[in-house]
């Protein structure tokens, strides 16, 4: 009989993990604090995911029918700097859907999923994997997402940029448009709830959108905040294995977060079913899993960590007018 694995913590990385290891035969228990469908901070643009990291996961169908998004506007204040068109084009489906397609597939899989459950990490505990998501840290950021509808969109992806952040409007279903931003936390700001959109846009010199978001028509509770966030790596606690955000968090600029939840996932996968099978000591799979983590996201975590600061630049418009965006964002994907 295989070893039950515990997962605590059911975004993209818990829940994809769950479903790939269900298919292999292995008890999984799931831990999520929240509950499902709900809204989550995010930009709902999926970019650099491959078709076998979703087949070796056993979840291409939960993108099959995504929106396929290439265009990509840039704004810096309220002027347009430049018009692209991605390599390759990147998926866009809400989390909305995306999360609670999952966690429907990983219960028909027997995986037995507590929701409303939230778990202390247990250091050394075998078996027990950390998806939880972002570290709660007093880090600078603020992320601020709303599904809108009635505003203009000139492409799949407007990128609006200003001094403190940045914020993306994308597309989802049903003729809504996911709008996401990423701020420095700015405590002049006195607005409270999706209030704190438009404000943040103001300060961020992004005029224009701020209004028209004012009038737009906003999804009931589909107003999601999450403040106080390193990007990154993510500092280890000892003795926890940290798969998806917590483990790094790329900056969202990139579009690869929710691709580095499921690629933490596939990459963990074999030397967890080794360790479920009896095959591997739970130490050694860890300590596999976080090499191999590690060689898997280098490369793009170190040039994100490069790139995303002259985002914030004065002369940021002029760089995004003439840089080859296409190689740069190949850098981070
Ligand atoms: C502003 C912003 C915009 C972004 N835009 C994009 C984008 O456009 N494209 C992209 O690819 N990525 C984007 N991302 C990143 C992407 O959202 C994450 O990388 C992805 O959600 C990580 O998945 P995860 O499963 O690791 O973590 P999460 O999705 O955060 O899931 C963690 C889960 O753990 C649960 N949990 C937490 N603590 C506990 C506990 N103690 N016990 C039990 N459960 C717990 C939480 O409720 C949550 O459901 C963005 C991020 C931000 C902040």
């Amino acid at each position: 009989m295989p070893e039950t694995i515990t997962i605590i913590g059911g975004g993209l990385t818990g829940l994809s993990l769950a479903i790939a290891l269900s298919k292999q035969g292995i008890p999984v228990i799931l831990h999520e604090a929240g509950s499902y469908p709900r809204h989550r901070v995010c930009g709902e643009f999926i970019s650099g995911i491959s078709p076998s990291t979703l087949e070796t996961l056993g979840i291409s169908e939960t993108l099959s029918d995504a929106q396929s998004h290439s265009s990509i506007t840039w704004f810096s204040g309220d002027k347009e700097t430049r018009k692209h068109v991605l390599s390759e084009p990147a998926l866009g489906l809400s989390r909305h859907l995306l999360d609670d397609r999952l966690q429907s597939i990983a219960c028909d899989l027997g995986v037995k999923i507590h929701t409303k459950s939230r778990i202390k990490p247990q250091p050394g505990k075998p078996g027990t994997i950390w998806s939880a998501g972002r570290k709660p840290t007093t880090g600078k950021w603020i992320g601020l997402k709303a599904h809108v509808r009635g505003i203009t969109n000139s492409s799949d992806l407007e990128m609006h940029t200003g001094k403190s952040g940045y914020l993306g409007i994308t597309p989802v279903e049903n003729g809504w448009f996911n709008v996401c931003g990423l701020l420095k936390i700015d405590r002049s700001i006195t607005a409270r709830h999706q209030d704190l959109l438009p404000a943040y846009l103001r300060k961020n010199g992004n005029l224009r959108l701020a209004e028209s978001l004012e009038n737009a028509e906003w999804k009931p509770d589909s107003f999601t905040a999450v403040a106080g966030f390193e990007l990154g790596l993510q500092t280890p606690d000892p003795g926890i294995l940290a798969l998806g955000d917590s483990h790094s968090i790329i900056p969202p600029f990139t579009g690869n977060g929710m691709t580095m939840a499921f690629q933490s996932a596939e990459t963990a996968l074999p030397h967890i079913l080794s360790y479920a099978n009896g095959e591997l000591p739970w130490y050694t799979a860890c300590e596999r899993i976080k090499k191999d983590l590690h060689i898997r996201f280098r490369k793009r975590l170190t040039s994100a960590s490069i790139i995303h600061p002259l985002l914030f630049l004065p002369a940021a418009s002029p760089l995004v007018r003439i840089a080859p965006l296409n190689p740069i964002l190949n850098l981070v994907r």
